[in-house]
């Protein structure tokens, strides 16, 4: 076989790194020793205590702008039945062209894909700005002592980048579909409604809290809550959860918890969401009898990044290398690039996400190597 190119070695060598979170499995310290060598100033940074505590890598390669950065994690979702995979897990077993294993594409392969772009490209030439690399061991479970906190060391010693890119696999099927370039935000609620429970026979003597808990989720239950701004497609509501006291066929229940979730887009904030449910719960609340309980949380924010000449090297790149228009997408679920976009503009473009947190999770090596080269492109034209 003729030699593996460098990218797929370090594929292979961080897949083989059982880094499940919260642990690293090897990952960051594999990281750390290749940045290490093409001069980058590597810091660990652990942050949370116990059995929370995470491990997480900022590198940096010079100190002048323009300074444009590289987000991934390195941490990678639990193997499920391992007996359903067809190769090791962790074994980063190649065949047919593909390379297997958890992490392959979520997202090891674009973190390969980004250091060997940076090595060929000082290898190359001469580095005009700063290259970094904002690499956390925390996407997969909390999100808590990972890039939020990253995020605020960056601040505080003045590593912000001009421009980041998120690694994470954004293509449905083929390289070059798609580019992330905002996300929506998310709130969850937990309503319990509280009636008077009661025979069933003698409902007069009791009060049913079900019917007034489905009024109050009617205005979130499987519906959009707006028409979609420039940029996102409808804000939309889903009921996740419902949960009855439980009891015997012939009694009213005195209580009922349901559990919605909101992804919301710029039109919305976490204070209008809750105003106009609060408003909504209330009045029916005190129209049917009923006391209720409303639990509001948040763990994301709607964020978008315009057009912009950065963006634009993004597209092109992509385009360049793939043959492909990329679409420029707010979909999907949260992802890291959220905390990112506070300091600031951020884009998403990585490998294809077809298999990712399945069992025989797998990539084409072709695209791994399509990816570098658009790293590559990128890098170059961020650089000038
Ligand atoms: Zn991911």
């Amino acid at each position: 076989m003729a030699e593996m190119p460098y990218e797929i070695r370090l594929t292979r060598d961080l897949i083989r790194c059982p880094s499940v979170t919260p642990k690293e499995g090897g990952a960051l310290d594999l990281l750390q020793v290749e940045l290490g060598h093409m001069g980058f100033e590597c810091t660990r940074l652990p942050f949370g205590e116990g059995a929370a505590r995470i491990d997480n890598l900022f590198a940096r390669l010079g100190s002048a702008s323009p300074h444009f950065a590289f987000a991934g994690h390195i941490d990678v979702v639990p193997v499920g039945n391992e007996a359903a995979w067809s190769y090791g897990p962790f074994s980063g077993d190649i065949k047919d062209g593909c390379i297997y294993g958890r992490g392959a594409a979520d997202m090891k392969g674009g973190i390969a894909a980004f250091v060997a772009a940076a090595k060929r490209y000082l290898e190359a030439e001469q580095l005009n700005g700063s290259l970094s690399l904002i690499i956390t061991g925390d996407e997969e479970a909390e999100a808590v002592n990972g890039t939020v906190k990253m995020v605020d060391w960056m601040t505080v010693t003045e590593n912000i980048p001009d421009f980041c890119m998120v690694g994470e696999p954004t293509n449905p099927s083929v390289m070059g579909q798609t580019i992330k370039n905002g996300r929506r935000g998310s709130l969850s609620c937990e309503l319990t409604v509280t009636g008077r429970q009661g025979h069933v026979a003698y409902p007069h003597l009791a009060n049913n809290p079900i019917p007034a808990l489905f009024a109050m989720l009617a205005p979130v239950n499987s519906t959009e809550l707006d028409n979609g701004t420039a940029y996102f497609g409808p804000s939309t509501a889903e009921v996740t959860g419902l949960k009855i006291n439980d009891s015997a066929s012939n009694v009213i229940p005195d209580q009922v918890t349901a559990q919605f979730n909101i992804r919301f887009n710029t039109e919305h904030t976490v204070d209008s969401l809750q105003g106009w449910l609060d408003e909504h719960f209330g009045r029916l609340a005190e129209k049917l009898q009923v006391s209720y309980e409303a639990q509001f949380w948040s763990n994301a924010l709607p964020f978008i990044t315009e057009a912009s000449d950065h963006l634009n090297i993004v597209r092109e790149t992509v385009e360049q290398v793939t043959g492909q228009q990329p679409d420029l997408s707010t979909t999907g679920g949260t992802s890291d690039a959220r905390f990112i976009a506070k300091i600031c503009p951020v884009a998403e473009f990585g490998l294809v996400g077809q298999t990712m947190h399945q069992v025989d999770e797998h990539v084409r090596l072709a695209d791994i190597e399509t990816l570098t080269e658009i790293y590559f492109q990128m890098i170059r034209q961020m650089d000038s």
